[in-house]
């Protein structure tokens, strides 16, 4: 039997004959069937620019109004399941459910074409709160970068209090550690993040990156 790192349950995975004659483990999920419903992976059609889901492939309404075209890809829709989840993970600070993403992400890492990874970091206060990034937490050993820090002077209201108007007026949140440009320069990179909402956060990220040196940026979110 197996627990349920969301719900608590225990469950069972019903035995194949494939699992038999292969005899090595499989992986052992860390969500149970059911929690596993809550979240809606993106289908096959989607924004090609966000990666939104939606009904056609092209580029949508939010994206249409960005002057650049960062490329976004992710792996669920920002869902009710998915809110649900990042209210435990995040804001409650349930860290045990970070097991539940990491085979999705690092299914989803392996299709990315990058060089280097840079998740996106938190602030102080929050390290102080939360005590972990939710980021980094998914990841399961793939190497990493953290050569963006929150600004000291950087004090802002979370992103999810705000309404879309404020998110999209935010000022610069990043800088680039010391040494990031040895790390970043001409290289493709790939900025990791939770939620894409108004993709404001990315873009200010985006844009030390390249100052850093960067040749490419396109960004990977669990939820848009
Ligand atoms: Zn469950
Ligand atoms: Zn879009």
């Amino acid at each position: 039997m197996l627990g349920c790192v969301w719900c608590g349950r225990l469950f069972s995975l019903p035995l194949t004959v494939a699992m038999i004659w292969q005899w090595r483990p499989l992986p052992q999920p860390a969500l149970c069937p059911a929690c596993r419903e809550q979240l809606t992976p993106i289908g096959s059609q989607y924004c090609p620019q966000c990666g939104r889901q939606q009904a056609t492939s092209e580029v949508c309404h939010d994206c249409r109004r960005w002057p650049d075209n960062l490329r976004n890809r992710a792996l669920y829709c920002y869902d009710a399941g998915m809110k649900a989840y990042m209210q435990q993970y995040k804001f409650q600070g349930d860290y045990r459910l970070r097991l539940g993403l990491q085979a999705a992400l690092s299914t989803a890492l392996k299709r990315e074409n990058y060089e280097v990874l840079v998740p996106i970091p938190i602030d102080q206060r929050t390290w102080q709160t939360r005590g972990f990034n939710q980021v980094t937490g998914w990841l399961t050993g793939q190497p990493f970068q953290q050569v963006l820090a929150v600004t000291a002077t950087h004090k802002d209201r979370p992103q999810s209090a705000k309404t879309r108007q404020e998110r999209l007026l935010t000022p610069q949140p990043f800088e680039l550690v010391a040494g990031a440009g040895e790390v970043l320069a001409n290289r493709r990179v790939l900025l990791l993040d939770d939620v894409y909402t108004t993709g404001r956060t990315l873009r200010h990220a985006a844009q030390q990156i390249y100052l850093g040196g960067a040749k490419a940026v396109t960004s990977l979110t669990l939820a848009r």
